[in-house]
């Protein structure tokens, strides 16, 4: 799509090359593995579906100055906006088929600056094996904006949803949960006494999440609701509840907290509630029968990610958040909103 007709003239950008040949310098050679790609070369691209099953498909924007800083490393912004996408596939219990990125580019973006994302890029689509399908490129007046679109498969109807938790179920979540919220903390500066270690552990579950896509597809069939965790705990929770019609309680001591989370805000009820109300965990919060437990062990196995039981469906809404003594504990701001 052309700019404001006639008002708009393409400018010769100093530092980085023209649209076509950004195209085929920078993006082609990471459509290379997928042969609907075409190189980047065409109007569309086509994929197709192994026999049997559906398409799965989501999206998130990433924006300069809401989700990340001018001066952060261009290759971890690429992998954080690609990885937040294929989170959202992993909690479907989806298998990655490609993805679509769409770029809006303010005059500051440099080749540099262009080769470090598609640098980050490359790293992650080995690591997850995936390939970039198509996009879109646009100079914006604006802040620098990264939309990446993820396309996943799953056999038919077996996408796992939000809805479907039943009364009697237990509930889960994988990894640890509040690292990043502790990591964004340290990074804006906040005066602690962590070792190293610990430090550069949660700055980098905030900069770098880890898409549970292995463990994620050994869920189907198992899970009876599922989503990926980016809002915070008890929010996101509180979309299965809703759309589940069930009541979800959760008990504050069995959140999965890192020892390094721990060092830095302590152990206890408030640092359970506190980092059941940070975002950007990207963890899968699910629920199952109990009696699917030794299934489930199996399945953590084979991925190699661990889950952690934190609570039961019941009858009712809402999402209750308990103490050792099996008290409400309140949480003023359950998650992340944006507006
Ligand atoms: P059109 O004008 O037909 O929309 P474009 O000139 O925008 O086509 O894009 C040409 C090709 O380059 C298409 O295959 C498109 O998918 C791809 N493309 C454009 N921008 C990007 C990008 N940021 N990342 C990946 N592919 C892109
Ligand atoms: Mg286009």
């Amino acid at each position: 799509v052309t700019g404001v007709a006639g008002r708009m003239t393409p400018k010769d950008h100093p530092n980085r090359p023209g649209e076509f040949a950004m195209i085929a310098q920078i993006f082609a050679p990471l459509s290379g593995s997928a042969p609907g790609a075409f190189g980047l070369s065409d109007d569309a691209a086509s994929c197709t579906l192994p026999t049997g099953h559906d398409m799965v498909v989501t999206t998130d924007v990433l924006v300069e100055g809401v989700h990340f800083l001018r001066d952060d490393l261009a290759e971890l912004i690429a992998r954080k906006s690609l990885r937040v996408n294929l989170s959202d596939l992993a909690a479907k219990g989806a298998d990655t088929v490609g993805y679509l990125l769409t770029l809006s580019l303010p005059d500051w973006v440099d080749t540099g600056w262009l080769e470090g994302f598609a640098n980050g890029l490359r790293v992650d689509q080995d690591e997850f094996g995936i390939a970039l399908l198509g996009g879109d490129t646009t100079s914006t007046p604006g802040p620098l904006t990264i939309g990446i679109t993820a396309l996943g498969s799953v056999r038919r109807g077996g996408m796992l949803r939000r809805a479907g938790a039943e009364v009697g179920d237990r509930v889960f979540v994988t990894g640890t949960i509040g690292d990043a919220g502790g990591g964004l903390e340290i990074l804006q500066g906040s005066e602690d006494s962590l070792s190293e270690a610990d430090r550069d552990f949660l700055v980098s579950r905030y900069l770098l999440p880890q898409p549970r896509l292995g463990f994620g597809t050994l869920l189907k069939g198992l899970a009876t609701a599922s989503l990926d965790v980016s809002d915070g705990l008890i929010a996101d929770l509180g979309h299965i509840s809703d759309v589940s019609g069930v009541r979800i309680v959760v008990e504050a001591s069995n959140i999965p907290l890192s020892p390094a989370l721990a060092a830095l805000w302590g152990n206890g009820t408030g640092t359970a509630a506190r980092a059941a109300s940070a975002g950007d965990d990207y963890e899968i919060a699910f629920t199952a029968p109990e009696s699917l437990l030794q299934t489930l062990n199996a399945a953590s196995q084979e991925s190699g990610v661990v889950f952690t039981e934190i609570g039961r469906v019941e009858e009712g809404s809402g999402v209750s958040l308990l103490d050792p003594d099996g008290n409400a504990v309140a949480v003023d701001k359950p998650g992340f909103t944006h507006f």
